[in-house]
């Protein structure tokens, strides 16, 4: 059969359309059930190997620029989508048996999806240890299912054409994952002292313990910080995330093109997110607020998806709308959840006359998150790199631990891997949305967040969709080669 690109582009769109839609209405608790199966079954085709062999085939002899850099989104998609549906039965399994797990524990029975909460809730050391536990031992009950469809997604790579699932990612995404790694692990290292004395002193006042000695849980348990909740109440956080972008002359709806879903309704999920039906024209931004610094982090964050999802341009083809490299819609997202890190922003949008009790733990953080991200990537490359997963498993909790400073658990070797390495697209953003902070803050005083003239620039940037990767934009924006210092620089001013 011919490839018809016309037809595969308009497939995609309909696809990611109807995906969207299915995926709000069961997270924003509208519906019982999802029903996505169906919509992965009408669109098969997306996962034919041989699709994917001619379209990557069709991106190494475009001459026109333009089209190879379509070509080469499209394969990406697509190589993406084979292993995807190879792996479909599996997965749906997978999810159907977590969402029916139980576990038991100091005489209470709760679903295992309820765990975290509740671990994150618990005051009391010794029973938040013991619902750990019992949470690791119902995950290591479904590693068999894991393993299998690590070893199909590795078999499936191959098949592809590729030497391994690592060499895959690589070739599709156009993304050197062994040079980022180099790039960011020098992050332990440099962070580790300024990481450990902040660790330690929040595990010491808030989760009764220190590093010797403290668990994952501990640190779940201060990432709750419910001695902030106070400083960042629920009933704020719109105001506060709405007002600068409002300063900085962008519409926080996008003109109607964002819809705010804000109801409560006692299934929706509570972490915020956003589901794009269409782009630009149909962002849905869904919150069901509850305070506290995870709750504006992720709030934040969303906003900045959805204002990038909202403001691109119309007129480009789907590839640039869709597809891409998602680290540049992960940094616009970190350029808005970093409000939480800008001190003016604390004092004159949320009112706190001493943003530094937030400043310091949104450092400790950010922190937590880069160097448990390098380890992930360093990790991930070994798991992927075809060791037997005996070792890889001591290596996942040696790597952890290492990173974390905390005893981190072996069981979840498994289930805290992001498929085709998105580890690395976070990482890659926040380097970047670090420098591009360091921009900002240049071009349009040190309160960029106010200044009217920050909004049409952003709106630039977010017009490209996802045409252009970093890289580009990085050379775009005279900003230079990836570097961790201004990342660094800025966590260490948080704290000083
Ligand atoms: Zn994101």
């Amino acid at each position: 059969m011919a490839l018809n690109l016309s037809d595969l582009r308009n497939d995609l769109e309909a696809f990611a359309e109807a995906l969207n839609r299915e995926e709000y209405a069961a997270r924003a608790g509208l519906k019982a059930e999802s029903r996505a199966a169906p919509i992965r079954e009408r669109f098969a085709h997306l996962g034919s190997r041989d699709t994917f062999a001619e379209v990557r085939s069709a991106a190494s002899s475009a001459s026109d620029p333009e089209e190879r850099r379509r070509l080469t989104y499209l394969a990406e998609f697509l190589g993406a989508t084979v292993i995807e549906y190879r792996l479909r039965a599996r997965l749906d399994r997978l999810a159907s048996a977590e969402a029916d797990q139980t576990i038991v524990a100091d005489g209470e029975q709760l679903p295992l999806r309820s765990a975290e909460v509740r671990i994150k809730n618990e005051d009391d050391r010794a029973r938040r240890a013991v619902f750990d536990r019992a949470r690791c031992a119902a995950v290591s009950d479904l590693n068999g299912l894991r393993r299998e469809i690590l070893e199909i997604s590795h078999e499936e790579a191959q098949r592809l054409g590729f030497a391994d699932y690592t060499a895959c990612c690589t070739a599709l995404s156009g993304i050197d994952l062994a040079a980022l790694r180099d790039l960011v692990l020098p992050l332990l290292p440099r962070t580790r002292d300024a990481y450990q004395e902040l660790l330690s002193w929040y595990l010491s006042r808030w989760a009764g313990t220190d590093p010797g000695r403290a668990h994952r849980h501990d640190l779940a348990r201060v990432f709750r910080a419910p001695a902030l909740d106070g400083s960042l109440p629920p009933n704020r956080l719109r105001e506060a995330a709405e007002a600068p972008a409002r300063r900085m002359g962008i519409d926080p709806l996008a003109g109607g093109r964002i819809r705010v879903d804000d109801a409560p309704r006692p299934s929706k999920i509570s972490r915020a997110f956003v589901a794009a039906p269409r782009i630009p024209d149909e962002v849905i931004l869904v919150v069901r607020p509850g305070g506290g610094p995870d709750d504006y982090a992720a709030y934040l964050h969303e906003l900045g998806h959805a204002l990038h999802f909202a403001h691109v341009d119309a007129t480009l083809p789907v590839e640039y709308r869709r597809l891409g490299d998602p680290s540049v819609t992960e940094a616009y997202a970190f350029l808005f959840d970093g409000l939480l890190r800008e001190r003016q922003w604390l004092r004159r949008f949320v009112g706190l006359s001493q943003p530094r009790d937030v400043l310091r733990f949104t450092a400790l953080h950010k922190l937590w998150y880069l160097r448990r991200y390098a380890a992930k990537l360093e990790y991930e490359l070994l798991l992927h790199g075809g060791k037997s997963l005996r070792t890889v498993a001591d290596a996942y909790r040696d790597i952890l631990t290492a990173a974390t400073l905390v005893e981190w658990p072996r069981e979840l070797y498994l289930a805290d891997v992001d498929p085709f390495f998105y580890a690395a697209r976070y990482l890659r953003a926040w380097i970047f949305e670090a420098q591009l902070r360091d921009l900002l803050r240049e071009r349009f005083d040190e309160e960029w967040y106010r200044n009217d003239r920050t909004g049409p620039f952003l709106r630039d940037l977010w017009r490209q969709g996802q045409r252009v990767t970093l890289e580009g934009l990085s050379e775009q924006l005279g900003i230079g080669p990836p570097t961790l210092e201004p990342l660094l620089k800025q966590i260490f001013e948080d704290l000083g």
